[in-house]
């Protein structure tokens, strides 16, 4: 280890930083987040440094470093981006003995700044010795991706209830407390401000001291299409801390591996037409395991409000008392219209857009097919498959052109992912060409003629 790692007191220190140009800048952006005095010494500084300057928020000295002005500072930064300036700065910091970066210069440094994720008051620096920035700023993202936005707000809440948890035994008691603040109650509890963050601190303490009564948690989760990707990262974590995931056929593996090991994981097999658990044994399940103090992770293809019977799920968990939220996914529609290379909206052609399910519960689903039929329509058609000929049918009884593009976009964002494109006429007929799998039928439009390679080639497999 040639760099020791330190996290340095600035509070009312003097940080010096000599130049006024890129490099200045960013290092300034991360100064400015410390308490510490700043001094800038640059001929030309950039206009945000002589708006900062302005705001207070350092001292701008309009000329070039000079030996005195380097006495008593904790830091001196050598930002000129020029050899020979560098040089002097270097050497006045020497001189007067404080502690140098020479910016982009490893070998002339005596310190260096790592790559920082802030969520203050947790901050996590990365070093690699200079040896490798890019490695470093793939950890930084990997850490940016786990450790979310409210930790800092957290940390901060949860520091001054530190006394307070004591109340808890040592060890595994105080760990699965703080574990439940910081990973479930305290993020939920975030968006209704601070106050609302300390009750829920109290409520919990409540809780863990008589454990047993603890409340059990539901989480309507969207997966997205398909592609573990396309999940959102409080997707991810959720998964990752679920007791009990219940899921739908469709769910992807790849996403399903995603939840804890320890994890019961039920499916509640639910296609178009095929076998289906009834939606009454799903609510029963849900509410059964949220009763018992679980944290469920209902997880529903897409987007959770759409097409998803949600509302009848939420209704059994309200009618038992029992507290959730909804966490969004990519919905089928965005991820198909990706795949074509399209927009759902476009200026001059569609200034809306229609999500559709062909079938309902008593059969196929009625519309308004006048409206969609005029020109210029865009629709997208969930569970459209085997209404396929249906849907047809009403659109050109009332006057749908007949060579409207349509395209069907099965098993979007997946490996297998298929585009079939045809015309109004010839849509349930192109249908055949489909593979198997969920399958979104875009109604007004047809792929970009320019479509990304890999999906052009996956076209012609189909046709
Ligand atoms: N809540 C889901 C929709 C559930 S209804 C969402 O927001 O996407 C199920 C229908 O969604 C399927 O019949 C199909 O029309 C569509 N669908 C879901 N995943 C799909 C995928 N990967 N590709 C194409 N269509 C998909």
């Amino acid at each position: 280890m040639r760099h020791f790692p330190i996290f340095l007191a600035l509070s009312e220190r003097i940080v010096i930083v000599s130049g006024g140009g890129e490099a200045a800048l960013a290092k300034l952006r991360l100064l400015m987040k410390t308490e510490a005095a700043l001094h800038v010494y640059a001929e030309a500084p950039a206009p945000e440094i002589a708006q900062w300057a302005t705001e207070g928020r350092l001292t701008l000295h309009r000329r070039l470093l000079a030996h005195d002005d380097v006495a008593g500072a904790a830091l001196v930064y050598a930002a000129d981006e020029d050899d020979v300036l560098d040089a002097r700065t270097a050497h006045h910091a020497r001189a007067q003995g404080v502690l140098l970066n020479v910016v982009d210069n490893l070998e002339e440094s005596q310190f260096i700044t790592p790559a920082i994720v802030d969520r203050d008051p947790v901050t996590v620096a990365i070093g690699t010795e200079g040896a490798a920035p890019v490695l470093a700023r793939a950890i930084k993202a990997q850490l940016e991706e786990t450790l979310p936005a409210a930790t800092g707000p957290l940390a901060r809440i949860g520091q001054a209830f530190r006394k307070m948890a004591e109340a808890l035994p040592h060890g595994r008691a105080r760990r699965d407390f703080w574990s439940d603040y910081y990973f479930n109650a305290g993020p939920r509890a975030l968006p209704q401000g601070e106050a609302a963050v300390r009750d829920t601190l109290d409520a919990l303490l409540e809780g863990h001291l008589t454990r047993d009564q603890r409340a059990g948690f539901v989480s309507f989760v969207g997966s997205g299409p398909g592609d573990p990707d396309l999940l959102t990262l409080k997707a991810r974590r959720l998964l990752d801390r679920a007791d009990v995931v219940l899921y739908d056929r469709l769910a992807p593996q790849p996403i399903l591996e995603l939840a804890r090991r320890e994890a019961v994981l039920i499916e509640v097999g639910k296609t178009g037409f095929g076998p289906s658990t009834p939606q009454e044994t799903i609510n029963a399940l849900i509410v059964e395991h949220a009763a018992k103090g679980a944290q469920v992770v209902r997880l529903k293809g897409g987007d959770p409000t759409l097409f998803g019977r949600l509302d009848e799920e939420i209704d059994a968990l309200t009618a038992h008392g029992i507290a959730y939220e909804i966490v969004p996914g990519i919905t089928a529609a965005s991820a198909a219209v990706a795949a074509i290379g399209q927009s759902l909206t476009k200026r001059g052609r569609n200034q809306q857009v229609r999500l559709l399910t062909a079938h309902d519960t008593e059969g196929f689903a009625d519309h308004d097919w006048r409206t969609l039929a005029a020109p210029g329509q865009v629709a997208a058609i969930y569970m459209g498959k085997r209404a396929a000929r249906f849907v047809q049918g009403r659109l050109l009884m009332h006057s749908a052109a007949p060579d409207t593009p349509v395209t069907v976009v099965s098993n979007a964002s997946r490996p297998d992912q298929s585009v079939v494109e045809c015309t109004l006429a010839t849509l349930s007929a192109d249908l055949d060409l489909c593979p198997d799998g969920p399958a979104l039928i875009l109604y007004g439009l047809a792929p970009r003629d320019a479509l990304p390679t890999v999906q052009s080639l996956r076209r012609q497999e189909v046709s």
